[in-house]
């Protein structure tokens, strides 16, 4: 019986992949009409001018279809770390401040992520300082990154290695408006933390009501009170990556000093379940509620490697990695 169920299920995602792979021809023939991107202007510079409006996680506008700084950058992320190949770094720790304040924020279904914002009008605005950053940058909003299965989600990988989700707390540098640090070369500070799927519940459990109040559309808000964002950071804070990369969305502009920590958080089954059916945009999105929680029953490893997990499904939002062009990648700890 139980290997009946899974041939059902196979002959299903067969389908599943089959639909995707007719668009792909669809794409390739011209009957989808592709963006042409410009990405380096008369000088030939590469610049953010020009990139696609409509950018998303689908085959018609994935990050293939990307264009500016985020196809001709040098210094892209996200990246694959290799730990073999790191450099041993000496910077002191992070000293994150004010990470314990109690904080209104609002969470928003931006129909790329879900989008954690507010910290800006907190009394006492949580920053990050020292740790080699060389400036104090100021907490301006978090989100999440995840993929189809429990198998992918991250955007940063360790030795290939995907886990289940991957969260960016984004700093400005202070004193800096977003839209002055993006065009500084270190105007920004991320966070990533990366989630692997665990018994603790812990980590993620203040926010999961909030982001099922968002999940079932775009544009969709809720608030949360009193929420302190230490609870989202590992134990270990003195371990970490540090490289220097880009925003991993379109303008995709080569700004941020990006931190990687080491230590990996848990999530729930459950709670990973409720993240991947948030309702993204996206005009494929109708069908994913259901493909998504076929993949998620199916924990076949050989059947899920048949099926990219870059070619564009809906529902997924991670960017895939990028060449590394000669960065050097410290590790501190
Ligand atoms: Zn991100």
């Amino acid at each position: 019986m139980r290997y009946f169920k899974i041939i059902i299920l196979a002959f299903f995602v067969e389908r599943a992949s089959s639909l995707w792979f007719f668009e792909n021809i669809a794409n390739s023939l011209g009957f989808r009409q592709k963006p042409q991107i410009e990405e380096k202007d008369e000088n030939g510079t590469c610049t953010s001018e020009d990139t696609l409006e409509e950018w998303g996680y689908e085959l018609n506008n994935g990050p293939d279809h990307w264009g500016g700084i985020c196809k001709c950058g040098k210094k892209q992320s996200p990246i694959n770390i290799v730990t073999t190949l790191t450099q041993p770094g000496n910077v002191d720790p992070i000293t994150f401040s004010n990470y314990d304040a109690q904080c209104n924020i609002t969470v928003l279904n931006n129909g790329d992520t879900v989008t954690f914002v507010g910290f800006d009008d907190c009394p006492n605005q949580p920053y990050i300082s020292n740790g080699g950053l060389g400036s104090r940058y100021d907490l301006h909003a978090f989100h999440f990154h995840w993929g189809h299965t429990d198998l992918d989600g991250s955007e940063h990988t360790l030795d290939g290695r995907k886990y289940s989700l991957e969260l960016h707390l984004l700093h400005i540098k202070h004193g800096l408006t977003f839209e002055e640090a993006i065009h500084q070369p270190d105007g920004l500070a991320v966070i990533a933390i990366w989630f692997s799927l665990w018994f603790d519940s812990a980590p993620m459990s203040t926010l999961m009501p909030a982001i099922e109040l968002v999940s079932t559309a775009e544009n969709q808000t809720a608030t949360i009170s009193n929420f302190q964002v230490s609870q989202l950071l590992p134990q270990d804070r003195n371990q970490f990556y540090r490289y220097e990369g880009s925003l991993t969305t379109p303008t995709c502009n080569e700004v941020v000093i990006w931190t990687v920590m080491k230590q990996v958080q848990s999530i729930t089954f459950s709670q990973m379940n409720i993240i991947r059916r948030i309702h993204l945009g996206g005009e494929n999105n109708e069908n994913r509620g259901l493909f998504s929680r076929m993949l998620g029953l199916i924990r076949q490893p050989a059947l899920i490697r048949s099926i990219n997990p870059d070619i564009g499904i809906p529902g997924a939002n991670h960017r895939p990695v990028q060449p590394l062009n000669g960065r050097t990648v410290f590790f501190h700890g």
